[in-house]
């Protein structure tokens, strides 16, 4: 029971992922790992673990451009790099 849940929130998240990519992705200007991750359903590229925390927020680390560790809600302004909190994968958030 609980994994079809699971499975039915994976889609979940990817269709929401999609229309945001879709409508403020564009001008977002993500970077296209960033926007992988997105389509993806929140899978970490690396260790292909679902990131999402249990209140639907992605369970990643945000960097700023010092690599200091910022809170999620800083990411769009600051954010410049995040990172899968199990095996430590890194990508950048936004084109330069
Ligand atoms: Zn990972």
């Amino acid at each position: 029971m609980k994994s079809i849940l699971l499975e039915i929130l994976k889609i979940y998240v990817r269709m929401c992922s999609y229309l945001h990519v879709y409508t403020f992705g564009l001008f977002l200007n993500y970077s296209e790992e960033h926007k992988k991750f997105l389509l993806s359903g929140f899978t970490c590229a690396n260790c292909k673990e679902f990131l999402i925390k249990k209140i639907l927020v992605a369970d990643v680390i945000v960097y700023d451009e010092n690599e200091k560790e910022i809170l999620m809600l800083q990411a769009n302004k600051k954010g410049k790099k995040f990172s899968c909190p199990r095996c430590k994968h890194k990508w950048e958030f936004k084109k330069y």
